[in-house]
């Protein structure tokens, strides 16, 4: 008999133990295994880890132990769903992320192999059907089985769909000259152009990949503004990884992973490329995860979790972009891909080139201090001058226009010297949250959302408030409900309010809105964005989905509506953000031959942000910001940790909050500054109150191991979740 230990599905981390049940059936059964078990009366899925035989009976093992034994109900997987390397990396970053095991092999499985409940409605493998040679002995066929037994000779295996009569195959197998096999199949087709144009590199870009391969560094910071042929590197550095027998991960944010750029990996390098974005159904998701642990192939591109694809003798990482911050999960276990790339990287002795125009301050801070190989480009490929860019100050009369209460006089100047040349524009306002808020002059009562307490949305379209959290959706009401008045304003504005300025302003002109509210897929947001890229459209309005990567030659003229927004965001990253997004949108002028020009509207015309992504000064903007940071002990001077608290009893967790706090400041950690509790910007979600704790800190040592212990005691017996954001970026 065997005794199996299981990791049970729940996420908790008082339950963040194995958990002892036995098996002696004739399964076969592995660490890794998948397997179900009844957990508090309940079924549930659980993930094995560790394996041993015992001679004793159950009598004699519950009296050992102390606690009544049970079987395990079934086995999903014979096999381990995981190899030793990703095994270790998850308990690797389990102890990082201080979060419970079984939420790492959730997240690093794809949606059909989790260890939840949820993966049994998921897709299984899918199979087609071959005809596969026993014999070739001729003797008593006829002719057209003896074609069919040739045909097999020659050209081996064959589908069982394209041989036309199956009385054929039946016959064949009774006279034992062929057997039908299953071979496994991937949904996935990836179409690629058998021809694949390749540049000649410049110097630039040869010494630049030099550098990343004779470095004795593990790290290569690639910074290059757009166009100066970073992925032209990354190309090259593929192919001399494959000429190297070295495998490669490449991560790419969502919304790159364009049919460009698939298109451009895919006709380099052709069946050896897999790709993993978030439009794949689950089935296509599962099949490119077997063909990967097949070792079927060797370039795999995706967004974030395809860090986790079990790719073998990896010999390099690339992020590009890699300022991004949809590398980072912001839920448990809330891993940056760019830290899991390290730790891969150092299993397999691989390198990683994190590429950007505007890197992170952590990674150019890293690499400024040589902890990492620092690249430079600084020219475009084309020699192309950057737009010319003004900033308007909005608090100065002289250039407000009584034609727009939105649109300052230098762009609607612009706006019309763009559309009579037949030119197109692009319009940013640079905030998820858009369109007004309604609020009452009278007494500022603002009108919030029942659930979650942030402010609703107004939407002019339908005449309705929504809560752009959780979808809450109520009427617009006359009057204020707190006062009765019936001055009511809407304050702000966004990207739906834009679109009707310009259409008031230029009737003749045709708008496309591109936001999150607007609820596209990748292939309509894509067929929108070509549709632009032909001219069908004039002007394009909308959120940062549209500041990004996109290459429109015949956009002049970039409008950024109000800089200020995105300053405004209570959090240490709000400059380091605003600086990308706009230097970002800037770049999204005249990238052909004719001239471009961005106007920047902001009531902060002196705020360094601006001031330096205007002049694309991104050296300025890093020391005047790492300044910053270092007076107010941020990243990349601190870490930082937020420990975030929910109960569905709002004063349990207030009081929580405040004991936690307590406790930790009385630890005394060196070089540690307490933040909170605090209330996060949207404090009920989930059917759950929240608060959180920020821990700012040098050293980690202490710290962790008090707050791993801490956790299973305090969790043990309360209604309290408690949840670590180790390097939170939301703060
Ligand atoms: P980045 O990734 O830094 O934005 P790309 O690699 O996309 O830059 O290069 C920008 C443009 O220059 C692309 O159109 C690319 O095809 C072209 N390009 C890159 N390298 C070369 C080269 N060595 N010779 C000619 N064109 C190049
Ligand atoms: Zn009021
Ligand atoms: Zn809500």
């Amino acid at each position: 008999m065997k005794i199996i230990e299981v990791l049970i599905e729940r996420k908790a981390n008082s339950l963040n133990r194995p958990f002892s049940y036995l098996y002696d059936g004739k399964k076969n059964i592995s660490i890794g295994s998948r397997v179900k078990v009844i957990f508090n009366h309940r079924l549930l899925i659980g993930y094995v880890i560790k394996i041993s035989e015992t001679d004793l009976t159950i009598d004699l093992l519950e009296k050992k132990s102390g606690f009544k034994y049970t079987y395990i109900v079934d086995i999903l997987n014979e096999e381990p769903l995981l190899n030793d390397e990703l095994t270790l990396l998850a308990k690797e970053m389990a102890e990082y992320y201080l979060c419970p095991l079984i939420a790492i092999f959730q997240t690093m499985l794809p949606p059909s192999l989790k260890p939840s409940s949820s993966s049994l409605k998921g897709p299984k493998i899918y199979y087609e059907k071959y005809i596969h040679l026993l014999s070739s002995l001729e003797e008593d066929l006829t002719p057209k089985q003896i074609e069919i037994v040739r045909n097999l000779k020659n050209n081996g295996d064959l589908r069982v769909k394209d041989i036309k009569s199956p009385t054929i195959i039946k016959n064949l197998v009774k006279k034992g000259r062929i057997e039908i096999i299953q071979i496994e199949k991937t949904r996935l087709e990836i179409k690629y152009e058998t021809s694949a144009h390749e540049n000649i590199l410049t110097p630039d870009q040869n010494s630049a990949i030099k550098s990343i391969i004779e470095t004795d560094k593990n790290v290569t910071l690639l910074e290059g503004v757009t166009g100066s042929g970073k992925t032209e590197i990354y190309l090259s550095l593929v192919k001399e990884m494959l000429k190297m027998n070295k495998n490669v991960i490449m991560l790419v944010p969502e919304i790159s992973l364009t049919p460009m750029m698939i298109n451009l990996f895919a006709a380099r390098f052709k069946e050896n490329v897999a790709i993993f974005h978030s439009d794949l159904t689950n089935a296509e998701r599962y099949d490119e995860y077997r063909r990967i642990a097949r070792g079927e192939c060797r370039v795999v591109i995706g967004a974030r979790s395809a860090i986790f694809a079990p790719l073998n003798n990896v010999g390099l990482f690339i992020l590009d972009e890699e300022h991004v911050e949809s590398y980072k999960q912001d839920s448990l276990p809330f891993y940056h891909a760019r830290e899991v790339a390290l730790m891969r990287a150092k299993h397999f002795g691989a390198k990683v080139v994190l590429g950007s125009a505007t890197p992170s301050l952590e990674s150019r801070a890293r690499a400024q201090k040589g902890v990492y190989n620092f690249v430079h480009l600084t020219k475009r490929i084309n020699q192309k001058s950057l737009p010319k860019t003004s900033i308007i100050d909005l608090t100065n009369t002289n250039n407000l226009s009584n034609e727009s209460a939105i649109f300052s006089l230098p762009l609607i100047e612009a706006l019309k010297e763009t559309f009579s040349k037949g030119e197109q524009t692009i319009l940013l306002i640079n905030r998820r949250g858009y369109s007004s808020y309604l609020s009452c002059r009278n007494c500022g009562h603002i009108f919030k959302c029942p659930n979650c307490g942030i402010g609703l949305t107004y939407h002019r379209s339908n005449n309705l408030l929504k809560c752009h959290h959780c979808g809450h959706v109520e009427m617009v009401s006359d009057v204020c409900p707190k006062c009765g008045s019936k001055y009511l304003s809407k304050i702000g504005f966004g990207t739906e309010r834009i679109v009707d300025e310009i259409m008031k302003l230029f009737p003749s002109i045709k708008v496309l809105r591109l936001d999150s509210d607007v609820k596209m897929n990748v292939n309509v947001l894509n067929r929108s964005l070509s549709e632009f890229s032909k001219g069908k459209f004039d002007c394009l309005v909308g959120t940062q989905m549209v500041a990004k990567g996109h290459d429109f030659p015949n956009v002049t003229l970039v409008g950024i509506v109000l800089a200020d927004i995105g300053l405004a965001l209570p959090s240490f990253k709000s400059a380091e953000r605003t600086f990308e997004l706009i230097t970002q949108a800037i770049g999204r002028a005249g990238r052909s031959e004719k001239e471009g020009q961005a106007i920047i509207q902001t009531y902060n015309s002196r705020h360094y942000a601006l001031v330096y992504a205007a002049r694309q000064d991104y050296e300025a903007f890093y020391h005047q910001e790492m300044r910053m940071r270092q007076v107010q002990k941020y990243p990349p001077f601190t870490y930082l940790i937020a420990i975030k608290l929910a109960s569905k009893n709002e004063s349990l967790v207030i009081d929580f909050a405040y004991q936690l706090f307590n406790i930790l400041s009385h630890q005394n950690f060196l070089d540690t500054y307490l933040v909170g509790p605090i209330t996060p910007f949207i404090p009920f979600f989930g059917g759950k109150y929240h608060r959180e704790i920020i821990i700012k800190y040098r050293k980690k040592d202490n710290i962790f191991s008090f707050l791993s212990k801490m956790v299973v005691e305090m969790q043990k017996n309360s209604q309290i979740d408690i949840q670590f954001d180790v390097d939170t970026l939301d703060f």
